[in-house]
């Protein structure tokens, strides 16, 4: 059984037809906006995206809208969620790494897709609030991991999908190397407002291929962790 049916008791994690028809919606939009895989589209209509932004801004939750979340950082237009993840073209049992952990709306959008998720977030005060979500929600599956994304998680690699979710403005070589054979990493790189989204595609223990997809806005890729006090 899919685990965000809990009832947590609290009124923020509480599913409803009203909220289901928001998503019906919402999937809709994106399916007019391009997105094709109904796996993807799917998982949009299940996951309920209101539990992963702040109250103030619960009734904007199926807007096709960022958000700002704790951090200074923010949860992705669902358009970059589903895009991001359409591009991964995730297979059940996929093993994915995601950078940025965030609101762990994108990790619960991979993890009911059937992927293995592991994700690494730098800013304690969000890796503190969204590992103690998780479980909360039925996601007690997704491994989150406190550290610095540039360094990938060596003790878990190869991937057989990695993606950031955060804007890069160099290629993250440590990352390419978790990759498996055959693998994809989905990375938006570029030095200014808006960044290219891109697939590397490993194709060989030293060959990659590269593929560009458009135009996108992400926080910036830093360096380093944000320990709280
Ligand atoms: N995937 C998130 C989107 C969060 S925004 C979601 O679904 O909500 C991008 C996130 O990347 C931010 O939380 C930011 O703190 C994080 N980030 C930026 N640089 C990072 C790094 N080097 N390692 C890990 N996380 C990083």
């Amino acid at each position: 059984m899919i685990g965000f049916r809990k009832n947590t008791g609290e009124r923020q994690y509480q599913d409803s037809y009203y909220h289901k028809g928001k998503r019906q919606l919402l999937a809709k939009q994106l399916e007019q906006k391009g997105i094709h895989s109904q796996k993807v589209l799917e998982a949009i209509k299940m996951i309920p995206r209101h539990y992963f932004l702040d109250s103030a801004f619960m009734e904007l939750a199926y807007d096709n809208r960022a958000f700002p979340i704790e951090a200074a950082q923010t949860i992705s237009h669902p358009y970059t969620v589903a895009f991001q993840t359409q591009l991964l073209e995730i297979l059940p049992g996929d093993k994915i790494l995601e950078i940025g952990t965030g609101s762990g709306y994108q990790a619960c959008v991979l993890s009911y897709m059937g992927a293995k998720v592991y994700s690494i977030e730098r800013q304690q005060v969000l890796f503190d609030k969204t590992s103690k979500l998780l479980p909360k929600i039925g996601f007690r599956q997704i491994r989150t991991l406190f550290g610095d994304g540039y360094e990938g998680a060596p003790r878990f690699a190869p991937f057989d999908k990695i993606i950031v979710t955060a804007g890069a403005t160099e290629v993250p070589k440590k990352l390419l190397r978790q990759l498996a054979i055959g693998g994809k990493m989905v990375i938006p790189m570029g030095c200014n407002e808006e960044q290219e989204m891109i697939v590397y595609t490993r194709m060989s223990q030293s060959e990659f291929s590269t593929s560009n997809f458009g135009m996108f806005s992400f926080v910036p890729f830093l360096k380093g962790v944000n320990k709280s006090n």
